[in-house]
């Protein structure tokens, strides 16, 4: 068989982007994330403006932008797992017509999580890596406990615009979801539980679907 492609649905904060790390690993296939390609392109210009403007704003990066990132990424890609993309119905039409996927995942989460998990968390400028001043602080505070890189926390993790994620997730990424589920191709996870747990049932979900 071909190598896997997969899809990681979710709303901000509920752990796509270290599940999918955990998924492209496991499976050797790669991590397509449009929200990483977009903070390490923030400033390039486009006719609809720099990703920075919509991105500090908690709202959507116009779709020709994003679609020809992902149409991009997964040219060259053998197997993928898609982490972030599509979030909203064109995009979602823009993918049928891109590629066909073997499985589609959804990890669910309350709202009050969401907040609690997106403003607590710190992100290392070095290595990537997050921390949570709460459930997972680093020994030194604004240290990297991994490579003792510098904590920051992301523009868009501040509580007005996490709000406004979250209200343009429900808007516009709900009904992708939706439709997913109505056609029977969801996967649904429990991402209440702690990252471990969550990846025991994704894995076991995936492995089971290909
Ligand atoms: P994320 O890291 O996935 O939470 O994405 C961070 C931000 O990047 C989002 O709030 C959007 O501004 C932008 N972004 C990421 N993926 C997309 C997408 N598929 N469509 C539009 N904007 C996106």
């Amino acid at each position: 068989m071909s190598e896997p492609h997969l899809l990681l649905f979710g709303p901000p904060g509920a752990g796509k982007g270290t599940q999918s790390a955990n998924v492209a690993d496991a499976y050797g296939i790669e991590h397509v994330t449009t929200g990483d390609a977009l903070r390490a392109n923030k400033d390039m210009e486009t006719e609809h403006g720099t990703p920075r403007e919509y991105m500090e704003a908690g709202e959507l990066v116009p779709d020709p932008v994003v679609d020809a990132i992902v149409a991009e990424a997964l040219a060259t890609a053998e197997g993928y797992v898609l982490d972030g993309y599509p979030r909203n119905l064109d995009q979602a039409a823009e993918l049928d017509a891109m590629t066909d996927l073997d499985a589609a995942a959804y990890l669910s989460v309350s709202e009050s999580t969401l907040v609690e998990r997106l403003t607590g968390r710190r992100v290392c400028t070095e290595c990537g890596r997050n921390h949570h001043v709460e459930f997972d602080p680093p020994e030194e505070a604004g240290v990297c406990d991994d490579c003792g890189g510098e904590l920051t926390q992301r523009e868009d993790d501040t509580e007005d615009v996490v709000r406004e994620r979250l209200r343009v997730y429900r808007e516009n990424t709900e009904p992708v979801v939706e439709r997913y589920r109505e056609r029977g191709e969801l996967i649904e996870i429990d991402g209440e539980q702690p990252p471990e747990a969550v990846w025991t049932d994704l894995d076991a979900a995936i492995e089971n679907v290909l």
